[in-house]
């Protein structure tokens, strides 16, 4: 047997090695689900009290050994300490949430017309549960998908982002400290993700693709999973609009407006891409926002303060260069930032004079840039957050009732966030409509993903 090949993890923060993982490919994913098949024998036959108390147990360990995880998370892809900790408590909230919906997968009995029939509807765990997920949220992004999968009774083999495995590896083991049985929670890094996706993806015993990344990778899934009918569960890339009306309360606009945007440096999926301000307060909105970006303070994750590290890696930063740079050439200004300061460290931006045709009103930035735009009226405001493929999350700010209810209803997103600029919670639905994806994870809606209907119709025998 030939030694395993490796591939080294680099920190963001100064390009230095934090650690060593195993590079797996077809061969360990085909073993990875034998034992996911051996282990979802027993696991899917234990009670719901049973896998809670697993749980509950990994949720204890989490808490913890909180500071820990969230040291490894800021060294591995570079989120500010404080951060980290803030997306640890996020992510064991699901842990707690599914530990206690484990007991609450309910069945159903319904009317019969006919009088010998009883007719019964039940939930199974679907199987084995193939999850893949991004580096932006190291944690959140896999308890989301792991917590409610194992809490149904099934298995999980993870694919966790190739720039953040040693967080994923980390949480499988503390898994195992916990209790969970051997083959109910696996983790395969890989460098390249594409020959171990293969095998798990068209392998029929595998029912679930659960995925977190970007839209042309999650369509390109999509395809494949269609040879074994898996189901699918697809959280992908956003655009988010934040609609800032004449009569909302400005500072606290400008205040949620820079938590929303510049959270994770830019790099989350529910950020905000693009800032619509009413035209009548557009420049107030601007004189605010300004010293807001500029006193953010840029530095290293792990120092005390640190509000925005660096970006995930050279790819990141090209990124958000390229986009600057094709704004600048098509007639945008910068307010403030606008370039690189050494290594990934990127200066948060805000950009004026922004049009449709550029990229970053159509692509995902991915970084520390706020282009802010202007609108005439309600109506043309929500056709401008409207106007794009995406269809995750949408902000609005006003103080007026009828108009935040009528915005937030004609908004086609899958999370709307009137007046709060961080919407997310573990009892709520997280998800997409258009191309940012399909199902939800959160809240009763979560755990429906991992779970098989089953109606049972039973014809009594006559009596005597
Ligand atoms: P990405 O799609 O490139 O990668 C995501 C994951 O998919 C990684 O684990 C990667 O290894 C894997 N992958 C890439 N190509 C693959 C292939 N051909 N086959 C199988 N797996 C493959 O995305 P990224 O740029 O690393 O992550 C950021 C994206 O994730 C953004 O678009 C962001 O909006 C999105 N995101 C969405 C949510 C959400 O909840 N909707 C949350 C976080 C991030």
């Amino acid at each position: 047997m030939t030694a395993q090949m490796k591939f080294a993890i680099q920190s963001p923060i100064d390009g230095s090695v934090v650690g060593e993982v195993a590079d797996n490919g077809p061969e360990e994913a085909r073993r990875a689900i034998d034992r996911a098949a051996a282990a979802f024998v027993s696991w899917k036959q234990t009670t719901a009290y049973e896998r809670s108390a697993i749980l509950r147990r990994w949720l204890a360990l989490l808490v913890e050994r909180e500071q820990e995880l969230a040291r490894l998370m800021a060294l591995e892809m570079g989120k500010p300490l404080a951060e980290a900790v803030g997306e640890l408590r996020y992510s064991a909230s699901f842990v707690e949430w599914y530990a206690e919906e484990a007991k609450r997968v309910y069945g159903e009995t319904l009317p019969s017309q006919f009088r010998h029939k009883r007719l019964l509807v039940t939930r199974q765990p679907a199987g084995i549960v193939y999850g893949i997920t991004a580096w932006n949220f190291p944690h959140a992004t896999v308890t989301r998908k792991v917590a409610p999968a194992l809490a149904a009774g099934c298995t999980f083999i993870l694919k966790p982002a190739e720039q953040t495995p040693l967080s994923a590896l980390r949480l499988a083991a503390l898994w195992e400290e916990a209790g969970g049985p051997e083959g109910t929670f696996q983790v395969l890094p890989a460098l390249d993700p594409v020959p171990v996706s293969e095998v798990l993806l068209d392998d029929p015993r595998v029912r679930v693709l659960a995925f977190t990344g970007s839209t042309a990778v999650g369509m390109r899934l999509y395809e494949r999973c269609g040879r074994t009918m898996k189901r699918l569960a697809l959280e992908l890339g956003g655009h988010a609009p934040f609609l800032v009306f004449h009569d909302a309360d400005l500072d606290a606009a400008v205040r949620e407006v820079v938590a929303c945007k510049f959270r994770n440096g830019g790099q989350t999926c529910v950020c905000t891409n693009r800032i619509y301000v009413h035209e009548a307060i557009a420049d107030r909105f601007v004189e605010r926002l300004i010293p807001a970006v500029t006193s953010l303070r840029v530095g290293d994750p792990l120092e005390a303060g640190t509000e925005i590290g660096p970006l995930v890696n050279a790819r990141g930063l090209a990124k958000v260069q390229a986009h600057i740079a094709d704004a600048l050439e098509k007639g945008a200004e910068v307010l403030a930032g606008g370039r690189p300061i050494q290594g990934l460290y990127f200066e948060p931006t805000v950009l004026a004079g922004v049009r449709p045709s550029m990229r970053v009103m159509q692509e995902e930035t991915f970084g520390p840039v706020a282009p802010v735009l202007r609108f005439r009226d309600e109506a043309e405001a929500v056709a401008l957050a409207d106007g794009t493929t995406y269809g995750l999350a949408a902000y609005l700010w006003t103080r007026d009732l009828g108009r935040a209810i009528r915005v937030a209803e004609a908004l086609e997103y899958g999370i709307v966030g009137i007046n709060d600029g961080v919407p997310s919670t573990a009892q709520a639905p997280l998800g997409g409509v258009k191309n940012s994806g399909i199902g939800r994870e959160g809240g009763k809606w979560g755990i429906e993903e991992f779970l098989d209907i089953k109606y049972i119709s039973m014809a009594l025998p006559p009596t005597a």
